[in-house]
């Protein structure tokens, strides 16, 4: 066992400060990566505060936008050489063996994925994630993060990314669909450059004026400012997709007001309250109301190699890591543009 240097909160609700945690020696199939840059996203928030449904381990260290260099390998380690610039997303293991895993779909794994942080290893011990100097990760859950994307705006991509990039791809966005996207945060940001990448119509929805120019600056066709009211019920059943990305309670009925015959709303935002379904918004027009999460391994480095591909990444702002509480206040009041990204420099400085 090795330390590293991290940030964590201590209790629920705490904010972040110095903490030196465990790291284990890496054994023939381990990574050893020296962090870089890591994301602050909004289930950071959600779990430091222990908002969900989910009993918390404290002292937690978040993060899951994980983008570093390779410091060493294990002995059985072929993917990978030190040097080599990658990611490391939501999830560091799974069983590997249930049909989820064998269908590259780890994020589904029957019997529960190891999450990055707030999770326990094979062995038991409490998970650690991305706001600290190093992690050793099983190389089968590594993402190589192409040299043609900058890697304080590519760490984004290991839950931002994916996150969006998995439900537009399963419900096939692409030409000829139009494809909303509610709440443009960390998520909804990357959610517009990717339909919009993809082929699709894309119709971007905010509650936030300011952020209109931007979106269609990443390719929004329309952006609909507000949340209801005159201008959501002029567009009642035009979309074929929504992605919705809103962290907060909000009317989820009206959104499945805005699909067309047979449109899905894809639910990936997860606000600590439960949403209420008005029953006529779904039975009307044979609506369908789903939920999605992250993404499997394979289909995250699909995502990373399409980014490298036509030119895209997260609009980031990099802060050092002794201004994550302050980051994480900006956030919750809807201001980062559009995602803060911890440049772990600050720490070793
Ligand atoms: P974020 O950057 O804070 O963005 C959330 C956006 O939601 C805001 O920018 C805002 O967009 C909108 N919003 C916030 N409060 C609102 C309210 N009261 N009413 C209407 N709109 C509101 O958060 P994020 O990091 O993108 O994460 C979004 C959600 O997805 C979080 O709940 C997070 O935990 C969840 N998440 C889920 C997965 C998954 O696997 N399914 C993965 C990662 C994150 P506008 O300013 O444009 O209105
Ligand atoms: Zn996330
Ligand atoms: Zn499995």
């Amino acid at each position: 066992m090795r330390t590293a240097r991290g940030y964590a909160a201590h209790t629920p609700g705490a904010p972040l400060a110095p903490f030196a945690l465990p790291r284990r020696e890496p054994g023939p199939h381990d990574v050893d990566i020296a962090i870089d840059f890591c994301g602050v996203c909004h289930s950071d928030l959600h779990q430091v505060r222990n908002e969900w449904d989910l009993e918390g381990i404290f002292p937690m260290v978040p993060g899951h936008e994980i983008v570093g260099r390779v410091a060493a390998t294990g002995a059985a380690v072929r993917a990978f050489a030190v040097g080599d610039r990658v990611g490391v997303g939501v999830f560091i293991d799974s069983c590997r063996a249930c049909p989820d895993c064998r269908a590259g779909l780890e994020q589904y794994c029957a019997a529960g994925m190891v999450p990055t942080y707030n999770g326990r290893d094979r062995d038991g011990a409490p998970t650690y994630g991305g706001y600290s100097e190093r992690i050793v990760v099983d190389e089968r859950y590594v993402l190589r993060v192409p040299t043609g994307i900058e890697p304080a705006a590519a760490a984004p991509l290991l839950c931002a990314g994916i996150t969006t990039w998995s439900p537009l791809r399963h419900w096939q966005a692409g030409p000829g669909k139009t494809v909303g996207v509610l709440g443009l945060g960390g998520l909804g940001h990357m959610g517009v450059k990717f339909a919009h990448a993809l082929g699709a119509h894309v119709v971007a929805f905010t509650t936030s004026p300011a952020k209109a120019d931007d979106a269609r600056r990443w390719g929004a066709a329309e952006v609909v400012v507000g949340a209801g009211g005159a201008a959501w019920e002029a567009r009642a059943g035009s979309l074929d997709f929504l992605l919705d990305a809103v962290s907060a309670a909000h009317d989820v009925s009206a959104g499945i007001e805005l699909l067309r015959r047979d449109g899905t709303l894809v639910l990936v935002g997860l606000p600590a309250q439960a949403l209420a379904v008005r029953p006529f918004a779904l039975v009307d027009r044979r609506r369908r109301l789903a939920g999605s999460a992250i993404g499997g391994i394979p289909e995250t480095q699909e995502m990373l190699d399409f980014c490298a591909a036509h030119g895209i990444a997260a609009d980031v702002q990099a802060i050092p890591i002794q201004q994550v509480n302050e980051a994480y206040e900006r956030l919750l009041r809807g201001q980062a543009r559009y995602r803060f990204v911890i440049d772990l420099a600050s720490l070793r400085a």
